[in-house]
């Protein structure tokens, strides 16, 4: 099998390739990535000579650069994870969350369609869905609602999917997943920009009052279960992937405070992201009764080991922290 992989050097396709190296012995990978801000070739650098691995850099919205390198390495199956990936970025600057998340896909699907690519996962979020109360779970059955730029065009993207699937037969699955947490996330994300501050003694900015819920899943488990998706989805069908494990925002930030034995007093309630989301809950049981899939991490221990993957792998997040992140951060939380 000859997989192409989008966005396999941000932060859930850098796992990814790395577990189908792994777990798929006979495959051979060709990651095409922009190489965005958020996009990093030091995740996979040491898998540079590898001749299982190829890394491409280029756009998903280039439908010539795509079907080129589809028909050249021989494509079976494609992976699509490349997206503008964060909701605060997305009600700064909506417009290329559109580009790349809607037309990109819409490109990388007519490209598969033309040069009839055996199979195609679309590799989607649980913020389509919209927000819940206090109660309740998002099944596959829930109506899609999304509330901001990304989630909106995460849902555009779904939609044309599964659009695909129906009109043109063609075998198509569309997943999505809860919050991940795990190495080599951009650390504007919660866990990791909680980690990297507290790491230096910085306010840890929380959101409005913190009390805003998440279902957190490891990278690697969301990973295994795109690889059951993968090979055991159905076409035209959606698979929710989470990890059973919801909490507060508040209750992260103060137990990565814990771990790293630092003092609360470092929390600095921010005003709250404009429509933000008051509670995500996954129900799971489809992906585990259809694909045989399961988590396997705990999420206590599992933060743990996250938080001193951080600690060990500084330079890596150090090194991300510079330039145009800081501009974002400082436009964001009015501080550097
Ligand atoms: P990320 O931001 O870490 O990585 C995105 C990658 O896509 C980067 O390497 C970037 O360079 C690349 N990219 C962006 N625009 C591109 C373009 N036009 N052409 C080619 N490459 C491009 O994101 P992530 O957290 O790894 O998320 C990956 C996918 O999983 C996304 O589709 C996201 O919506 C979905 N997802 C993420 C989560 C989560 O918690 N992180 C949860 C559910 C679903």
């Amino acid at each position: 099998m000859n997989i192409l992989i989008t966005g396999g050097s941000g932060f859930i396709g850098s796992n990814l390739v790395r577990l189908l190296l792994a777990e798929r012995p006979e495959w051979r990978i060709v990651n095409l990535d922009k190489l965005t801000y958020a996009g990093n070739a030091e995740n996979l650098a040491d898998l540079a000579g590898n001749p299982r691995y190829r890394f491409v850099r280029g756009d998903i919205s280039n439908g010539e650069l795509v079907a080129e390198l589809i028909r050249s390495e021989h494509i079976d199956a494609v992976m699509h994870l490349a997206a503008e990936s964060h909701v605060d970025r997305s009600i700064l600057s909506p417009a290329i969350f559109i580009e790349t998340n809607v037309r990109g896909t819409q490109v990388l699907l007519e490209a598969a369609r033309e040069l009839e690519v055996k199979r195609f996962l679309h590799v989607s979020t649980d913020e389509v869905y919209g927000s819940l109360g206090p109660t309740g779970f998002f099944t596959e059955e829930t109506p899609l609602d999304p509330s901001s730029p990304y989630s909106a065009s995460k849902a555009g993207s779904d939609l044309l999917a599964l659009a695909y699937a129906h009109t043109f037969k063609m075998n198509v699955t569309v997943t999505r997943c809860s919050n991940n947490y795990g190495p080599y996330q951009f650390p504007e994300k919660l866990i990791p920009l909680m980690i990297a501050n507290a790491l230096r003694d910085r306010p840890l900015p929380v959101y409005g009052d913190g009390m805003n819920v998440r279902d957190w899943i490891h990278v690697e488990d969301h990973c295994r279960g795109l690889l059951a998706a993968l090979e055991q989805g159905k076409a035209g069908q959606v698979y929710n992937f989470g990890a059973s494990s919801e909490r507060h925002n508040i209750e992260i930030v103060k137990a990565v405070l814990r771990l790293l034995g630092k003092p609360e007093s470092l929390i600095e309630y921010v005003k709250d992201r404009p429509g933000h989301d008051r509670r995500y809950a996954i129900d799971a049981a489809k992906a585990k009764r259809e694909l045989g899939w399961a988590p396997r991490h705990r999420f206590e221990d599992a933060l743990a080991a996250t938080v001193a993957w951080y600690g060990e792998h500084r330079g890596w997040w150090e090194r991300i922290l510079t330039g145009e992140y800081l501009k974002y951060y400082e436009k964001q939380y009015g501080v550097r």
